[in-house]
């Protein structure tokens, strides 16, 4: 691998990152490569000999995301997912035995709760505290693993990881944190002290909406070890195409992330500003409550708004009068997309919030609809 990781600015790491040392005649970043084996005479030896096991254009990839998640950190191994629950679930089930205790937030991902049943069930003790105020540090006693979601998806509480993660070493637990919503360049969990960064590379990471991806980043090789052989017993790996297409997407990261930030900041500066009161939560506007932990462990403040309109009806109206922002959703996408986070059920938020996506688009543009929208739906 040539070596990018050393004096180059953060643009110049996502357009090289995970690229192999060139080779005449050979593309910049080799295709996928479509193989459920590889040509194994003689003795059982790697890298490659079953498509379960290793695949070169994940070897790649999960090079691409180790530099950008711990640059110049060369203990660092990263594993890539067919999903992000798939990432989620491969630490939480490789680390955890029965009779042992999970800390986990209780406003994360609305698949969380699915996990919790599932680890109860197998005998694990499942605490739970929220996000904001580092709330998960006061249930640590005990614990010998701490997952940590920040910021916290739909609500966009923030904790202090670099705090949590002393609070749960001293205890001898491990900390997980899911880095979906910040992306590497939003935020590097592993340098403020965690044993695992995780993410959902289906949301900004790829950055398209067109492929589900998830990954494990952690510097304990033994650990590690136990989560690669969970990848190989449940079988969830990523296919070389979906591969391919998010180390693809990777080099773009820098720009989107950047475009996507100051958009969300400008579609939720338009809202506070707006007459009536919608109770906006982005960490980037100083006067959020997660403004000041955001801005001392986060370098960019992801492309998430979340916010309350008064009522159901009017928010059904708002999320159909945009004509920029699709109805959908996931989020982290080129396209602005934006949903009534109630319909699904799963979230505890009031009937008319709002979690809005904040695209790649001229921001002009899209505070411009956004404020048309507004004025439509209230009307
Ligand atoms: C989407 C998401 C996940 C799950 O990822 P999938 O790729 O959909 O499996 C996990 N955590 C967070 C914070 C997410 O937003």
């Amino acid at each position: 691998m040539r070596e990018t990781t050393g004096a180059t600015g953060e643009g110049t790491r996502a357009v090289r990152a995970g690229l192999p040392e060139p080779v005449k005649n050979e593309p910049t970043l080799p295709g996928p490569v479509f193989a459920a084996h590889f040509h194994l005479p003689g003795d059982v030896e790697g890298p490659y000999t079953y498509g379960r096991d290793e695949n070169p254009t994940w070897t790649l990839l999960e090079r691409a995301v180790g530099e950008l998640e711990a640059p110049g950190q060369d203990d660092v191994q990263t594993l890539v997912f067919a999903s992000g629950m798939a990432a989620i679930s491969s630490v939480l089930f490789s680390q955890l035995r029965a009779g042992d205790t999970v800390v986990m937030p209780d406003d994360g991902y609305q698949a969380l709760p699915l996990v919790h049943e599932q680890l109860r069930a197998y005998g694990i003790q499942v605490r739970t505290a929220p996000t904001g105020g580092d709330a998960q540090r006061a249930v640590l006693e005990g614990a010998r693993l701490l997952w940590i979601e920040t910021p916290s998806n739909p609500g966009l509480d923030v904790c202090d990881i670099r705090r949590l993660v002393e609070a749960a070493h001293a205890r001898g637990a491990l900390v997980a944190v899911d880095n979906t919503l910040a992306t590497p360049l939003g935020q590097r969990p592993l340098e403020l002290g965690a044993d695992f960064s995780v993410a959902s590379g289906t949301k900004q990471l790829t950055g398209h909406g067109d492929v589900l991806l998830g990954y494990v980043c952690g510097r304990d090789a033994q650990a590690m070890t136990a989560v690669r052989r969970w990848r190989k017993l449940v079988g969830a790996i990523p296919g070389p195409m979906e591969a391919w297409l998010a180390h693809r997407s990777i080099a773009t990261l820098q720009l989107r992330v950047e475009r996507q930030s100051a958009n969300a900041l400008a579609v939720a500066e338009a809202l506070r500003d707006w007459p009536e009161e919608f109770a906006v939560r982005y960490p980037g506007l100083p006067a959020d409550p997660s403004y000041k932990i955001a801005s001392q462990q986060m370098r960019r403040f992801g492309c998430v708004v979340s916010f309350t309109l008064p009522t159901r009806a009017r928010a059904e109206h708002f999320l159909d009068a945009l004509r920029l922002v699709d109805d959908a959703t996931s989020f982290g996408g080129v396209r602005s997309t934006a949903e009534r986070r109630g319909r699904w059920g799963g979230d505890a938020v009031p009937d008319g919030f709002v979690r809005f996506s904040a695209g790649a688009e001229d921001t002009e543009d899209l505070v411009a609809d956004v404020r048309r929208a507004l004025r439509e739906s209230a009307d």
